[in-house]
């Protein structure tokens, strides 16, 4: 038998799942919302049938293009950052890739907008979104960093490519009250991961974490 079978057995089976679960907790995941749209999400599905072995490891993979598919951890982080006063109706994501952190997202939240610039890899998310049957999700194929102007305001914004600034259009698209994740660096090896919430009074930001993310490639497409 082939233990990277896509069907969901071997070492994609479910007990393969529930241990990266457990690590994500040890790595100090907490909100259940998260864990629990992780656990139930068949990551082997996002990536390439020969990496399916490894799609539950807690690490980023290639996706072709040069774009890899974020590492869980990081998935889990950015989108409990998001959570933290309560579940957002509309969340828009920059950079769809695989289409497994806009799968996460539309397992929590209502509604899910997701932008790529990247032909084949928009074709690819939206072909598999629509096989797993999730419906809450909108795929555009255009330079994230102009948001998504016609859907706007946002409650939430999570953007998994890294820009060396903040784009303004995607602060301008965030509702009053929303938050806005986002990799932020002049480097292409680390930058930091920042959150922005947008208050009444203005802007309030604060570094979560170092990561590593693929740039935001700004301009045309
Ligand atoms: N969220 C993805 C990880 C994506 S990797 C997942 O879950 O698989 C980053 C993605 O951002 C790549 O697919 C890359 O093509 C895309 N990207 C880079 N610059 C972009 C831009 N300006 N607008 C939209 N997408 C962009």
């Amino acid at each position: 038998m082939n233990t990277n079978n896509h069907a969901g057995i071997g070492m994609t089976s479910q007990r393969t799942r529930d241990r990266l679960i457990s690590r994500l907790e040890e790595k100090g995941i907490k909100n259940d919302r998260v864990l629990e749209a992780m656990r139930m999400t068949p990551r082997h599905l996002f990536v390439d049938e020969a990496l399916a072995s490894r799609a539950y490891e807690d690490t980023a993979l290639p996706i072709g293009h040069k774009q890899t598919i974020s590492q869980p951890y990081v998935v889990a982080r950015m989108t409990e950052a998001i959570l933290k006063d309560g579940i957002p109706e509309k969340v828009l994501e920059i950079g769809t890739g695989s289409g497994y952190q806009a799968a996460i997202l539309a397992a929590i939240v209502k509604e899910v907008y997701t932008v790529e610039r990247i032909e084949p890899l928009y074709q690819q998310a939206r072909r598999r979104a629509m096989q797993m049957g999730l419906r809450n999700i909108r795929f555009k194929l255009s330079d994230g960093s102009w948001g998504w102007e016609s859907y706007a305001p946002y409650d939430a914004i999570v953007v998994t490519a890294a820009p060396k600034e903040i784009p303004q259009a995607l602060i301008d698209q965030l509702d009053v009250n929303g938050r806005l994740v986002i990799p932020v660096g002049k480097t292409s090896e680390v930058q930091d991961l920042l959150l922005l919430h947008k208050t009444p009074d203005g802007i309030q930001q604060e570094r979560l974490d170092l990561v590593s993310f693929v740039p935001l490639i700004q301009g045309g497409v």
